[in-house]
């Protein structure tokens, strides 16, 4: 720290360092006139050594001191004079009492007493002095050359015994050093002023010192602190170095990615000069585009308005279609006949030529033919003759006959116009009549599943039924199907759609009124399944043909012996129009016409057999008496004499249309029922039911 503190000096700011440290030799060197006074002090006992040392006779040293007395006069009075000089020297000039020592005598011991009185009184100027500067050494000599005035303006050497002329010199002498004496006295009061003021200002210096050391010693700490702060200074310009060099390094990254960015800057900017020259390019579309859309709007409008009259125009057509329809259906007859004869199956003996004849129409060949004729034979009259047994052709004309190659298709035509009849809200009913395995079953249903070319009446019904509401729902119509199917065994009533533990069994099912006062009828315990699809309806057929498989017995193939009612009960919406239609299809397979023989003899087990066929055609006449008794407008018709009159009897009177198949063997051994099957439907062929009204709400 000494060290660092002296180095500290030579760091001293420059206007400390500039500023002069005064000494106390300096001071004395600036101050002459505290020499002077010194000077003068000290020559005082030189002066008084001056005196005692002038030159006395032999004798007189010989003597002591007390001896003085004894000397001659004017040695004793040189002596007293010297003694009144050195008082007056040493306190005030008395007056002139000195010796009268030559000067020359005087003078030499002047200057040789420096080195007699020994160092005391030239030492103490000579330690002055060489506390001073080297000048001081003539000052002290002053003396010499102040007293060397009156050495010179002395008279010359007055004789021995001219001493007034002596008393006068030293007069002169003693005046002189009277104005000596006050000149110094003068000096030295203004040398002891100058002392004063010296003194003060060695004081106001000390203090200055002591100020300045003070201020030294402050500007010593500050210059520590300064040197801590430098050394933390340092420290931090290290720190900062580092961090420089750290950043420095990160410039230059964040210069190089300054590149990478104005470069990729650049490539966006190119990208932005694309996509806003697509963007304009875009926005000129879009307008082009948006004008597009204001014309097309104002196209649409007007579509939409020409739309709504298209619409009300079509539903006017519509309206105007179904009724020109249901006229056309009224022309041909709200009951109307077909009859189909099944070809000759596998295994089955070819009918004689003739048997059955198809006369065509009234048009030719390519007229549909709608008449039949069917020869029999009278064995009777043969055998009374013993000639051939002539036959007998019988003629039948129905609305339409279709020979045994007919297609399903074909067959279906016919009836599409019905279906169509169901969907503008008049109820329908077709049946298929005739003896057993003439072909009913197979009208109705179809063939062996899988083909499609022999698929019944019922699924293309339904096919065409679920195909025109989608073309209905454009019109704004929405339809909803909801299908059961049920059989008539013995005038009990049977769900053919039954599952679970009801399944195959003879469930007890009635026929009531779905409410008290309406007219609408409904089968208890039966299931109504809605339907929107063929997959459905299929499904459904399935399970009724399973059902109708578990109730088969050995003896008694009891779905010939049943009547099975397949019914649809469709309902329309037309919504914004607020209207409703609704109107039941049914599909009726009936139970095989045949009769018994009555010449065959019952058995214990076919008594049951001749219940059934009872049932049966008890059942088939009131479906005939009801059909006449609608046809002659009878008050009372006897729907309720039988469970199929009570259940269809929505579906025959009034508004209602009926389609009769008549199935025909074509085989000459089942000619008997042939002819009964074709006389029924015949007189059922001439029965006109009213005009027909459709169910609208
Ligand atoms: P039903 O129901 O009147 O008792 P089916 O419909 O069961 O008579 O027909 C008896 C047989 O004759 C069945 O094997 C059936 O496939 C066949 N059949 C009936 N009509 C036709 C037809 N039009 N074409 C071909 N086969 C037929
Ligand atoms: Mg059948």
């Amino acid at each position: 720290m000494r060290g660092r503190g002296s180095r500290d000096t030579g760091t001293l700011p420059a206007a400390f360092a500039s500023r002069p440290v005064r000494t106390t030799m300096d001071v004395q060197a600036q101050r002459p006139p505290l020499l002077e006074v010194k000077r003068n002090i000290e020559l005082k006992p030189s002066l008084v050594k001056h005196s005692s040392q002038l030159p006395l006779s032999a004798s007189r040293l010989k003597r002591g001191p007390g001896q003085m007395e004894d000397a001659s006069e004017p040695a004793k009075k040189r002596a007293r004079g010297m003694a009144a000089v050195t008082k007056v020297d040493t306190s005030r000039p008395r007056g002139p009492l000195l010796s009268t020592v030559s000067q020359t005598q005087g003078h030499t011991a002047a200057q040789k007493g420096p080195k007699k009185t020994g160092p005391r009184g030239c030492s103490t100027v000579g330690t002055v002095l060489r506390n001073q500067k080297p000048a001081p050494a003539a000052p002290a000599q002053k003396p010499a050359t102040s007293t060397a005035p009156v050495v010179g303006k002395r008279p010359g050497k007055r004789p021995a015994w001219d001493l007034k002329g002596q008393l006068c010199d030293l007069n002169e002498e003693l005046k002189r050093y009277r104005e000596k004496t006050q000149t110094l006295d003068q000096e030295n009061r203004g040398l002891r002023e100058q002392l004063r003021e010296v003194q003060e200002q060695a004081t106001t210096l000390g203090t200055e010192r002591n100020t300045l050391e003070g201020e030294l010693a402050s500007v010593r700490t500050r210059a520590e602190q300064d040197q801590q702060r430098l050394e933390t200074l340092s420290a931090r310009v290290l720190e900062l170095e580092e961090c420089l060099g750290t950043t420095e390094r990160l410039v230059q990254e964040l210069q190089r990615e300054q590149l990478q960015l104005q470069e990729e800057r650049n490539t966006l900017s190119t990208q932005l000069e694309e996509r806003e020259r697509r963007f304009q390019a875009a926005e000129a579309a879009l307008s082009s585009s948006q004008e597009e859309v204001v014309c097309l709007r104002q196209k649409t409008e007007a579509q939409v308005t020409l739309l709504a009259e298209q619409g009300d125009r079509l539903y006017g057509l519509e309206m105007e279609r179904r009724r020109l329809h249901n006229q056309l259906q009224e022309l041909k007859g709200n009951i109307r006949v077909f009859c189909r004869v099944r070809p000759v199956l596998a295994g089955e003996s070819t009918p004689s030529p003739g048997f059955l004849v198809f006369p065509p129409g009234p048009a030719g060949p390519s007229d549909p033919p709608t008449r039949l004729s069917l020869s029999r034979s009278d064995d009777r009259r043969s055998t009374l003759t013993g000639a051939p047994a002539p036959s007998t052709r019988h003629d039948f004309s129905f609305d339409r006959v279709f020979p045994p190659g007919s297609k399903q298709e074909e067959v279906f035509e016919e009836i599409s116009m019905l279906v169509q009849s169901a969907l503008d809200g008049y109820p329908v009913c077709i049946f298929a009549y005739g003896q057993t395995g003439s072909g009913k079953t197979f009208t109705m249903e179809g063939g062996p599943r899988g083909d499609p070319q022999l698929e019944g009446l019922i699924p293309r019904a339904m096919r065409h039924l679920f195909s025109v509401a989608q073309e209905m729902s454009g019109q704004g119509w929405t339809y909803s199907f909801v299908a059961s199917y049920v059989e008539i065994y013995n005038e009990t009533v049977r769900d053919l759609l039954a599952t679970g533990t009801r399944k195959g069994q003879g469930g007890e099912c009635e026929i009531r009124r779905a409410s008290p006062g309406s007219e609408e009828l409904t089968v208890t315990n039966a299931r109504y399944v809605p339907v929107s699809c063929e997959k459905e309806v299929e499904a459904l057929l399935h399970l009724a043909h399973q059902n109708r498989a578990v109730a088969r017995t050995a003896q008694n193939e009891r779905s010939s012996r049943s009547h099975s009612v397949f019914q649809l009960q469709i309902s329309g919406e037309h919504v914004a129009r607020g209207l409703q239609c609704g109107a039941p299809l049914n599909l009726v397979d009936l139970a095989g016409s045949e009769r018994l023989d009555p010449g065959i003899p019952l058995g214990p087990g076919e008594r049951d057999r001749l219940r059934e066929t009872q049932a049966i055609n008890s059942s088939l006449s009131t479906l005939g008496l009801v059909i006449m008794a609608l046809s002659n407008k009878e008050s009372h018709v006897p729907y309720r004499n039988s469970k199929l009159t009570y259940l269809l009897q929505n579906s025959l009177g009034g508004s209602a249309k009926m389609l009769m198949f008549v199935n025909i063997s074509p085989l000459e051994e089942n000619v008997s029922e042939s002819l009964n099957s074709l006389r029924f439907a015949s007189k059922v062929n001439q029965c006109v039911i009213g005009t027909a009204q459709a169910n609208k709400k």
